[in-house]
């Protein structure tokens, strides 16, 4: 089948298996370029598909040699339809992971699931017999509850009061005024529910309980903050809320750990191009004027070089470096004050007519694109390409 893109929105709503397949090996060549990282041994990593799981487990297998298991919610090709970018990258993984002799097992299926879990807890038995390290990378917009079914929804709105800002376009390069409503009370709470740490908690005591976490265990989870024009909708939002959950409980999970000499993280990362991301107002137009002052200063990064800085010069020294609240911080380069001066002062003057050189929003457009696997130098977009790949290790996993 010949793949174009088709975007509908923030979304894409094709893949490119090719496309998909370069994106998964640049980042293996980055890894090993870098030479080894520090790293575990036996490593699983939830929302391992995509943006900073996928690039966590990468580090992890080619640059720790860890054997790693994934686990994420994707979609295979039916019938006309493509498979997600998601899917194309584990199944790219896979092979990759096969080709090097690590191991590697992926699961497919919802992580919030008790489904999920007891897959996970047995696989950990039978294949490794405990994990030394828990990446926990879920970005989703709607949880459904493990024991009632009840289907919690999150959403990206200010809490108070409404928010007015400039907004943008990607594709067109538009820039327009956005107003978004607050939330309810019903909908913070629902927010926090799907993003903030009680699925992690809950993961852990399910591992710890089935007595398949290592001495020494460690686990982290990605958090954001950003810069005050992005606060209202994002660290002051409904989503801020559900990352300030998560972070107050890796404090519950290190208690928790203490018998194991365990220790949970919460790691603090850049703002980059994501699916998630790229769902979120305002923030687009932030990562588009982000990206143009770090590439000039050369201080950009994307989500493999973020992980593989995490791993090699956070999270193994005998002493984590975090900040006052215990949070690591690899946002420290995004959050210098130069960068954030610049960003200021190109806010101010940003519009339609400005914005393709203010911004590196051709740069975003590009990264955008690139998620689902197009735009890549050197793959023939004209040519046929089997869409409805698999691999034996990606198993699916369904709700009972
Ligand atoms: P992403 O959309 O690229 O990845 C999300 C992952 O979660 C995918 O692997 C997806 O399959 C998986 N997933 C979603 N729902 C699932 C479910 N029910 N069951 C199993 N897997 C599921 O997102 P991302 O941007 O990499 O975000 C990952 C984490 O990093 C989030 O906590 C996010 O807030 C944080 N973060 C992102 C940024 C950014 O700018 N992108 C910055 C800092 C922190």
């Amino acid at each position: 089948m010949i793949v174009n893109k088709k975007i509908r929105g923030f979304i894409c709503t094709t893949a490119h298996p090719l496309g998909c397949a370069d994106n998964v090996s640049k980042q293996i060549e980055y890894v090993k370029s870098r030479g080894d990282v520090k790293g575990a041994k036996r490593v699983l990593v939830i929302g391992a598909s995509t943006g900073y799981g996928l690039a966590s487990r990468i580090v992890q297998a080619f640059g720790a040699k860890a054997s790693t298991i994934g686990v994420f919610f994707e979609k295979p090709a039916v019938k006309k339809r493509t498979g997600t970018a998601g899917w194309y990258n584990s199944i790219a993984f896979e092979k990759e992971a096969e080709k090097q002799g690590v191991y590697s097992k992926s699961f497919n299926g919802d992580a919030f699931s008790n489904e999920m879990k007891e897959t996970i807890i047995e696989t950990i038995k039978q294949d490794l017999g405990t994990v030394d390290m828990v990446v926990y990378s879920l970005a989703s917009p709607r949880r459904q509850m493990p024991d009632s079914g009840e289907v919690k929804q999150s959403v990206l709105k200010p809490i108070g009061f409404t928010y007015n800002n400039k907004t943008m376009d990607f594709h067109t390069g538009v820039i327009s005024d956005v107003s978004v409503d607050p939330a309810s009370p019903e909908e913070v709470q629902a927010t926090i529910d799907v993003m903030g740490g009680d699925d992690w908690c809950l993961w852990m005591k399910a591992l710890k309980e089935a007595n398949v976490l290592a001495e020494g265990v460690k686990t982290v989870a990605y958090s954001y903050i950003g810069p005050s024009v992005t606060h209202a909708v994002y660290r002051e939002g409904t989503i801020g809320q559900a990352k300030a959950h998560l972070e107050a409980s890796a404090g519950v999970i290190t208690k928790e750990l203490s018998d194991l000499s365990g220790e949970a993280y919460v790691s603090v990362n850049k703002a980059l191009v994501t699916q998630s991301s790229s769902a979120i107002p305002v923030i687009p137009l932030y990562i588009a004027a982000l990206y143009k002052v770090m590439k000039e200063k050369g201080l950009h990064e994307n989500c493999v070089e973020q992980c593989y800085r995490l791993f090699n010069e956070f999270m193994f020294e005998k002493e984590v470096p975090v900040d006052d609240e215990g949070r690591i911080r690899v946002d420290d380069w995004e959050m210098k004050e130069d960068v954030q001066k610049e960003i200021v002062e190109v806010w101010k003057e940003l519009s339609s007519d400005n914005i393709e050189t203010l911004t590196d929003i051709k740069g975003y457009r590009e990264e955008f694109y690139q998620l689902f696997g197009f735009d890549i130098d050197g793959i023939d977009y004209t040519q046929d390409v089997d869409v409805e790949v698999t691999h034996p290790n990606v198993l699916s996993v369904v709700n009972k």
